[in-house]
């Protein structure tokens, strides 16, 4: 039913674990800490001590997915107990990205970390060198879907999802609905047969949506309207729009993290417009940049090109070291350096 994935390195290293730490990228979303909760629970299963760790604080329309027995440590909010995990550790999982770059603060203890290593993504191209096991396909939705079919081949799961504690199927799921947008992107035969057997297992679907995506503030949707009307640009040259949103904007509609989840692929719904754009400014000062795109059309060569990041063909990210009101002369100025015209 899913991928063919040999696991008899990883069955291996988790056999020998005893401490572990599991681990995923600064700006956690959906798929982020869906994969660092599942993984943290199989690991828990089988005997292991693990500690849930993440870059920076994820937005509040997830924290419901961390199981009370392993509250998820954050480096940027509790530093010495995030590195007092890592010294501990001698395994470490990372989950949803393809170098230790995109752990932050987190990327020198890793790295300097004698712990076994495994990687486990779904992105382009995957950092070996630190990792004793990388487990990486393009051809899965999401992390949260290659760690389902993963743990569907471990011989004590032996393809039966029923095995996995509720919370690890939840939590697998939600990575899988996030960053598929719901099942718009990114969606293979094999996705499909995931959530069939994740729901066959006792998820609750409608729920599960309802509590992500249908929990914002009043507040949050009159940001998105402002926005769309009166901050969305368009280049019709390149079928671009974008949007910036500055520091003083999210302070007057009271943003909290997780705010701007979704306003990038708005835009996309016009039909002109293949490619689209978010710049956030952030209160450490720089810009953090969100890229979709259309079929046809490659954001993550944008974003490893001009934005300090990547991603995936329809969806990418990255940053900006400037100030924001020089983002819009700078983006128009990449459009038209990796386009031409
Ligand atoms: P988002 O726009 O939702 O923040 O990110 C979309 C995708 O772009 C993510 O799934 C991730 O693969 C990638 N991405 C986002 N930010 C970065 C970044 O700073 N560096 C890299 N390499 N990829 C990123
Ligand atoms: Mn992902």
């Amino acid at each position: 039913m899913g991928p063919d994935i040999d696991v008899s390195t990883l069955n291996r290293i988790i056999s020998a674990a005893k401490k572990a730490v599991v681990v995923s990228h600064h700006s956690p979303d959906g798929d982020a800490v869906g994969s660092i909760v599942a993984c943290g629970l199989y690991l828990a299963g089988r005997g292991v001590d693990v500690k849930l760790l993440l870059p920076g604080a994820m937005p509040c329309n997830l924290t419901f997915v961390a199981p009370e027995a392993h509250p998820i440590l954050i480096h940027e909010e509790n530093p010495d107990a995030a590195l007092a995990a890592i010294a501990a550790a001698d395994t470490v999982f990372c989950l949803d990205f393809s170098g230790l770059s995109r752990t932050e603060g987190l990327e020198q203890p890793l790295r300097e970390s004698r712990a076994v290593k495994v990687l486990v993504d779904h992105h382009a191209s995957q950092e070996k060198e630190p990792f004793a096991e990388v487990i990486a396909s393009r051809e899965v939705s999401s992390a949260c879907e290659l760690l389902f079919w993963i743990l569907m081949q471990m011989p004590d799961v032996a393809g039966d999802p029923a095995r996995l504690p509720q919370r690890c199927l939840d939590a697998l799921y939600v990575g899988m609905m996030t960053d598929t947008n719901n099942f718009s992107n990114s969606v293979f035969p094999t996705t499909f047969a995931m959530a069939s057997a994740l729901i066959a297992a006792g998820v609750d679907k409608t729920a599960l949506q309802q509590r992500v995506f249908n929990v914002f503030s009043e507040q949050r949707m009159r940001l998105m309207g402002y926005l769309l009307k009166d901050k969305m640009q368009l280049v019709p040259q390149y079928g671009a729009a974008y949007m910036i949103l500055t520091e003083a904007e999210k302070q007057a509609y009271n943003y909290v993290p997780g705010d701007s989840e979704g306003f990038v692929n708005l835009p996309l719904s016009i039909g002109e417009v293949r490619l689209s754009a978010l710049f956030t400014e952030t209160p450490e000062g720089y810009i953090r940049v969100s890229l979709r795109s259309k079929i046809g059309t490659d954001v993550n060569a944008l974003a490893r090109g001009f934005f300090n990041g990547g991603g995936h063909i329809n969806a990418a990210g990255g940053r900006l070291y400037i100030p924001v009101d020089e983002v819009a002369a700078y983006f128009l100025d990449s459009l038209q350096k990796h386009f031409g015209r």
